[in-house]
């Protein structure tokens, strides 16, 4: 059926409204009006072909929220009604070694992603959640914790997985010193984790004005373009997550990780500027990618999330205010994350 959508036709072109196709709900499909979809700083990257790997027209979105209105005849696991997410996946082989380890965003055979990715069924590539509704099979479908408020989840589809699975893969808990490198989506999602977590948190920004909101979240402030900030910080911490999405120098943050210390790059997907092998090899740091989290890992976050009342700041935005928002992600003035509400789309 066709829908209406917002997407993009060129890297260098706003983003206009658009019709697009979804496919009949099949016996393994989960069909979902989206209420509400966030904005990650990835939609600008993929629509501006930053990672010279764009399809167009790109209809972005992969911080999904909706409402169950169909289901196909072998679904279990949902029922028409039910309040489910996507994220950044809607298909993966799920027989490889690393679907079955849980880990379908490394599948051998290249996970099917949200937006932009060859549609390996349906031919064409797929379009994501800046649209009506979202057809997907059920193994990529998510429940939405009823306790948590539906409006501030969707960034937890992606900003609080790509946060919350390094964390755990490394174990961070109490008496972990863990600094959080830019304070944007992933970042301020990455401090409430990891306070979550039992450690000991500060922010890396280079925004003062970020400061207080840095100490709200129960987190101490380093200043990154206050020099004086990098010698004080020196070997200061056991683990540093990285969020900032511009290629930029490693070695002065690797300076601040202590002995055995870890940095795992969440962020640009770029090639390394400064990055001196001394960096790594004096203290025996470990510097590590991480990206987002398998399906299953995705359902405990937000169980995790749900019992430790995490969801994401928001500012709400309608649907025609979308290219005014992403100037303000792209000026790092978001607190914390712009969400869509869809209705706006209908209306
Ligand atoms: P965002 O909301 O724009 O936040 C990024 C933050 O980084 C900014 O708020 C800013 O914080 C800091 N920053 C920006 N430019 C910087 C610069 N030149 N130098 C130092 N710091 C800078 O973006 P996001 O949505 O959190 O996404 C962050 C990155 O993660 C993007 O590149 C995105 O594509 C990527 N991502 C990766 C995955 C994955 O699976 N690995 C998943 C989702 C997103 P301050 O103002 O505090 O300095
Ligand atoms: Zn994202």
């Amino acid at each position: 059926m066709t829908i209406k959508a917002f997407g993009t036709t060129a890297s260098d072109a706003p983003l206009i409204p658009m019709d697009i196709e979804r496919r009949d709900t099949r016996e393994n499909d989960v069909k979902i009006n989206i209420t509400f979809c966030g904005v990650c700083h990835s939609d600008i990257h993929t629509a501006h072909n930053d990672w010279k790997n764009a399809r167009y027209p790109v209809i972005p979105g992969h911080e999904i929220v909706g409402k169950v209105v169909e289901v196909g005849s072998t679904v279990s696991k949902f029922k028409v009604g039910d309040v489910v997410g996507v994220g950044c996946m809607v298909d993966s082989c799920l027989t490889c070694e690393a679907c079955l380890d849980g880990d379908e965003q490394h599948c051998h055979k290249r996970a099917t992603m949200t937006y932009g990715s060859p549609d390996k069924v349906s031919g064409g590539h797929t379009h994501g959640g800046y649209s009506q509704s979202i057809t997907v099979r059920e193994e990529f479908v998510l429940h939405i914790p009823e306790n948590l408020d539906v409006k501030a989840v969707p960034p937890l589809l992606c900003a609080g997985i790509t946060t919350y699975s390094p964390l755990k893969h490394f174990n961070i808990g109490k008496g972990h010193k863990v600094g959080v490198i830019g304070l944007g989506g992933l970042g301020h999602l990455g401090v409430k984790f990891a306070k979550a977590l039992g450690a000991d948190v500060t922010v890396l920004s280079r925004s003062p004005g970020k400061e207080a909101d840095a100490q709200e979240l129960g987190a101490d402030t380093l200043i990154t373009t206050d020099k004086d900030a990098f010698k004080a910080g020196r070997g200061r911490f056991d683990f540093l997550l990285n969020t900032v999405p511009v290629p930029h120098n490693l070695d002065m943050y690797l300076s601040l990780l202590g002995r055995n210390g870890t940095m795992v790059i969440v962020g640009a997907i770029e090639p390394f500027q400064g990055l001196h092998s001394g960096s790594l090899i004096g203290g025996r740091k470990r510097l590590v990618g991480s990206a987002i989290g398998g399906i299953a890992e995705t359902q405990e976050m937000l169980e995790f999330a749900s019992k430790h009342g995490i969801v994401s700041d928001i500012e709400m935005i309608d649907m025609d205010e979308i290219n005014h928002a992403w100037e303000r992600v792209m000026a790092s003035d978001v607190r914390y994350r712009f969400v869509i509400d869809m209705q706006s789309l209908k209306d």
